[in-house]
């Protein structure tokens, strides 16, 4: 038998309900911030990730699921969201679109990690994108979204942390005092983050290995190298989050694992899923759609991990909608009433009734055990003497009561009891 490669998972029913429950929380959100689907494809070329997520970031250098198709071209499945989001941006010319233009995705994203609890190589997320506008109530705007998907679906406790990471004019100080830093401390980084002092120094401060970590404790931080813009736009930032009634902390230390980052950085941390506790985070991109060939436009956006998402849920004590239990079962005794079944079965679906039938020609009772097993609400028993009058029985499961209905109001007498 050939068993499922390392660290994709199978969602079986059970938990496919969860999922759903998820997806129809962010459906629901985003038609009311008025954000609108966009779906691209899965796979693009490689070097869009490297021009867009950035060369010296992990994903890039560690993580990708990069191959050549048959034509010799390096294609590689998406390791993010906005990358690919940004490209279709460009390219349908959606910067000609009355801004700003608000998108989100759902789907399947790709990276070679080590597999652990709630990271899994190929996992999904919800993400959002604003283009078009660097008004600081879009971000805290984003953020509002973000926050309100966790509430609605149930989660306490999340703490939000944000930043500002700079604007490329006051990121080259920031730069120059990085390398300055680091170069004094070669000896405790690690053999990514040693090429990364000259090449790339602001990637050093989202490394995950332990050295690093210990080092980046004293090192310069973004905020202390903000222009007066980036100041300002950070404070109308945090005064438009106090002005929606969304809480959070200044953490001078967070960055985002991308090179796109400009300005306003966030994450939401939950407590009770392990060392890595962020479920979700984002921050504004305004270099980004030009870095990818497009006219400049500001962005800001935001990516939620669904697996860590439903682990925090777990770990919360969360209930979810499981597996709905049919409403309806059809049972039957004698030949001349099995042949009503199927008739009877079609319009109780079409009236969009979810009903069960037994399916290994069990008698009245097994059927009846059957329904029961299958924890149906009513059970519509199909016998010979009723059919003669045109009418079937019908047993309210919970009570045991059973009347019997025409045949031809049998929809309309369950749906007004089933509330529909
Ligand atoms: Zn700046
Ligand atoms: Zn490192």
């Amino acid at each position: 038998m050939v068993k499922k490669p390392r660290g994709v998972a199978d969602i079986l029913p059970g938990e496919t309900e969860r999922w759903q429950y998820l997806e129809q929380v962010i459906r629901e959100l985003t038609r009311v911030y008025g954000y609108r689907e966009i779906r691209t494809p899965i796979f693009e070329f490689t070097e869009l990730f490297q021009r867009g997520v950035g060369e010296d970031t992990d994903i890039v250098m560690k993580e990708m699921y990069s191959f050549r198709d048959r034509r010799g071209r390096s294609l590689t499945l998406r390791p993010e969201g906005t990358a690919g989001v940004v490209r279709a941006f460009i390219e349908n010319g959606l910067h000609k679109w009355p801004q700003p233009v608000k998108l989100y995705y759902v789907g399947p994203m790709f990276r070679y990690d080590r597999p652990q609890t709630g990271r899994y190589r190929q996992f999904h997320q919800f993400g959002a994108e604003v283009f078009g506008t660097a008004e600081p109530v879009a971000d805290a705007e984003v953020i509002c979204l973000l926050m309100d998907f966790y509430a609605r679906v149930g989660l306490r406790g999340l703490q939000l942390e944000i930043n500002s990471v700079g604007c490329v004019s006051c990121r080259q100080a920031l730069v120059a005092a990085l390398r300055e830093y680091f170069r004094g401390k070669t000896s405790g980084l690690c053999s990514h983050c040693l090429e990364r002092v000259e090449r790339n120094p602001l990637r050093i401060l989202d490394c995950k290995e332990e050295g690093c970590r210990e080092l980046l404790k004293e090192a310069p931080v973004p905020l202390d190298f903000l222009c007066g813009g980036c100041q300002s736009h950070f404070a109308a930032v945090q005064k438009e989050l106090a002005a929606c009634g969304v809480s959070f902390l200044v953490n001078g230390h967070l960055v985002r694992g991308l090179d796109y980052y400009t300005g306003t950085a966030f994450e939401v941390l939950v407590p009770g899923i392990g060392a890595q506790s962020a479920i979700g985070g984002g921050g504004r991109y305004d270099k980004l759609v030009e870095t990818c060939g497009g006219p400049p436009t500001p962005g800001v956006g935001f990516a939620v991990g669904l697996e860590r998402t439903l682990l925090a849920l777990a770990a919360q004590g969360v209930e979810l909608p499981g597996a709905a239990a049919p409403e309806v079962f059809v049972a039957f005794a004698g030949e001349r009433a099995a042949g009503r079944v199927p008739a009877i079965l079609r319009w109780l679906r079409a009236a969009g009734i979810a009903t069960e039938r037994d399916y290994s020609g069990r008698g009245l009772k097994g059927q009846l055990k059957q329904a029961n097993k299958r924890a149906a609400r009513w059970v519509v028993i199909v016998g010979e003497a009723e059919l003669d009058r045109g009418n079937v029985s019908v047993r309210a499961m919970e009570t045991g009561e059973q009347v019997e209905v025409p045949e031809v109001a049998l929809v309309s007498w369950l749906k007004e009891r089933l509330g529909q």
